[in-house]
C-alpha cells in the first residue's frame, strides 16, 4: 500500500485501518476469527469469506452491531474459481475496493502416508495451495486496477519451514509451496506497491487443532518453550502489524508465531 507516513506519524495513525477493507478468508473462527477482530477494532471494513456461513453471518453480525456497515459474511470455497470471483464481485460491489487479503483458509487432516488417499492429497492442496492462488490472483488484480497498493498476508506454518509431527507430509507440501508463492508474488507485485508477507503459526488453540487429541498434542505441547498453546489473537496481533504501516518497509518475509516451538 502506498504509505503517506513518515517519521512523525502517530503510532495510532500507524495501525488506524480506517476506510480499508479486508477480506479474511477461513475467518469466521480460529486463527481467521482472530485476525478479523484485530483488523476491525482497527478501523476496517472486514469481509469473513467462510465455508461455514452460519457461523460467518454470525460473526459478521456482532461486528456489524458495533459499527453499522462495517462487516459482510460472503459464503466461499476458496478453493472454486467461481466462488472467488464471486467474492470479489460481491466485496467491491458493497465497499468499492479491496485493501488487505487475508489467506487463512486452511485444512489440515492428519493422515500417515500409507493410508493417504489421492482424494485427501487433492484436497489440502486445492484449500491451502490453489485457494490461496486464486484468492491472491483475484483480489491483486483489483488492487492494481485501484491503483492504491495493497497488502496480501498468507497465512503459512511452522511446517513451511520444518515438520511438526508424522501425518501431516500432504499439509507440509502446501505449505511450502504457500510460502514459495508468497515470496514469488511479493517480487511481482512489489512495484504496485503491493506487500506479500506470511505469518507462520505454530501450536494455536483453536476449533481445528481441538480436534487433535491424544499423545500427537500432548507431544507437541511439552515442545513449545513458552509453555503455552497460542491463541488465535496472538496472530490476530501479528496480522495487524502486517496489514497496517507499522510494516511499511517488508515485503516477502514470514514471520513465525509459535512460542519458541520451530526451536525445539
Ligand atoms: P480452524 O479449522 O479452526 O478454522 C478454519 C476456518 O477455515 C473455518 O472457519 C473453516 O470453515 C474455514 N474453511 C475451511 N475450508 C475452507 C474453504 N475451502 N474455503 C473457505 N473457508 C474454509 O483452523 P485454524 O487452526 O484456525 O487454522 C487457520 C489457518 O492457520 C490454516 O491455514 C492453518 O493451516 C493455519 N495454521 C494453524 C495452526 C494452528 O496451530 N492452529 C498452525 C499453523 C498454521
Amino acid at each position: 500500500m502506498s504509505t503517506t507516513t513518515s517519521q512523525t506519524t502517530p503510532l495510532t495513525q500507524l495501525i488506524d485501518m480506517s476506510g480499508r477493507t479486508a477480506i479474511v478468508t477461513g475467518g469466521a473462527m480460529g486463527i481467521g476469527l482472530g485476525i478479523t477482530r484485530r483488523l476491525h477494532e482497527a478501523g476496517a471494513n472486514v469481509v469473513v469469506a467462510d465455508l461455514d456461513h452460519d457461523a460467518a453471518s454470525g460473526i459478521a453480525e456482532t461486528l456489524d452491531a458495533t459499527r453499522v456497515g462495517s462487516s459482510l459474511a460472503v459464503a466461499t470455497d476458496v478453493s472454486s474459481v467461481d466462488g472467488v470471483e464471486h467474492l470479489v464481485e460481491v466485496v467491491c460491489e458493497r465497499f468499492e475496493a479491496i485493501d488487505i487479503l487475508v489467506n487463512n483458509a486452511g485444512i489440515y487432516p492428519m493422515v500417515p502416508l500409507r493410508e493417504l488417499t489421492l482424494e485427501t492429497f487433492r484436497r489440502v492442496l486445492d484449500v491451502n495451495l490453489t485457494g490461496l492462488f486464486l484468492c491472491t490472483k483475484a483480489v491483486s488484480e483489483q488492487m492494481i486496477a485501484q491503483g492504491r497498493g495493497g497488502r496480501i498476508i498468507n497465512i503459512t506454518s511452522i511446517d513451511a519451514v520444518h515438520p511438526s509431527m508424522v501425518g501431516l507430509a500432504h499439509y507440509d507440501a502446501s505449505k511450502h509451496g504457500a510460502w514459495g508463492f508468497t515470496k514469488n508474488i511479493a517480487l511481482e507485485l512489489a512495484p504496485h506497491g503491493i506487500s506479500v508477507n506470511a505469518i507462520a503459526p505454530g501450536g494455536i488453540a483453536t476449533p481445528g487443532t481441538g480436534e487433535i487429541t491424544g499423545e500427537a498434542l500432548q507431544d507437541f505441547e511439552t515442545m513449545i518453550p513458552m509453555g503455552r498453546m497460542g491463541d488465535p489473537d496472538d496472530i490476530g496481533r501479528a496480522a495487524l502489524f502486517l496489514a497496517s504501516d507499522l510494516s511499511s518497509y517488508m515485503t516477502g518475509s514470514q514471520i513465525v508465531v509459535d512460542g519458541g516451538r520451530l526451536l525445539a
